[in-house]
C-alpha cells in the first residue's frame, strides 16, 4: 500500500478506507487480527516532510501473559505524525518524542501498511492481560483460575514465581 507524495495536493489527501494486513507483523506473540483495519488518515506536504493525522480501528486476539487464553483487544487510536524522508533525516537533530513520532518514507513512496502496522503494535501493551484481575493459570495442574479452583497447596506462590518468570 503505497502512497505517492506527488499526489499529495496543497489541500492535503484524505485516505478512508480499510485493508487487511499481514498479522505476521503484530510483534506481540500469539496475535492476530479479527478483522480489517479501518483507517481515517489525511496526509498534508510540508517542504520536504509529510504530516499524517489520523485514526484507526480494528481487533486483535491476544494471549494473556496470566492465563494463556486468547482474548480480544479492540484498537480505536489516534496518531499525529511526521514523516521524514529517509535520505533527509539528521539523526543527530534532536527530536521531541513527546509531542509526535518520526517515520522515515523511502523515495517519494510512503507505505501505508507499515504505518498502520507501527499504530497497532503501539497499542498493544506490553504482556497483555484478558483482565486486570486475570488470576492466572496453577502452575501445577495447569487449570484455568478464572474458571476454577484447584486444590493444589501453594498455588498462589507458585503462580508468582511463574510470573515473575514471564515478565522477567
Ligand atoms: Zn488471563
Ligand atoms: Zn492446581
Amino acid at each position: 500500500m503505497l502512497v505517492d507524495i506527488n499526489k499529495i495536493s496543497g489541500k492535503g489527501l484524505l485516505l478512508d478506507d480499510s485493508v487487511e494486513l499481514d498479522e505476521n507483523m503484530l510483534i506481540e506473540d500469539g496475535s492476530f487480527f479479527l478483522g480489517d483495519i479501518a483507517y481515517n488518515i489525511f496526509l498534508k506536504r510540508e517542504g520536504s516532510q509529510v504530516k499524517a493525522k489520523g485514526r484507526i480501528i480494528t481487533s486483535v486476539s491476544l494471549l494473556c501473559v496470566y492465563c494463556l487464553e486468547q482474548f480480544e483487544m479492540k484498537i480505536n487510536s489516534k496518531f499525529d505524525i511526521i514523516l521524514f524522508p529517509g535520505d533527509l533525516v539528521d539523526l543527530n537533530k534532536a527530536l521531541n518524542p513527546d509531542e509526535m513520532e518520526y517515520i522515515f518514507y523511502e523515495g517519494d513512496k510512503i507505505d501505508l501498511s507499515k504505518i498502520l502496522m507501527e499504530q497497532v503494535n503501539l497499542f498493544i501493551p506490553f504482556n497483555p492481560m484478558c483482565s486486570p484481575d486475570c488470576k492466572g493459570i496453577c502452575p501445577n495442574c495447569g487449570i484455568n483460575l478464572n474458571y476454577h479452583q484447584c486444590k493444589c497447596e501453594n498455588s498462589l506462590n507458585s503462580m508468582n514465581f511463574l510470573f515473575n518468570n514471564i515478565t522477567r
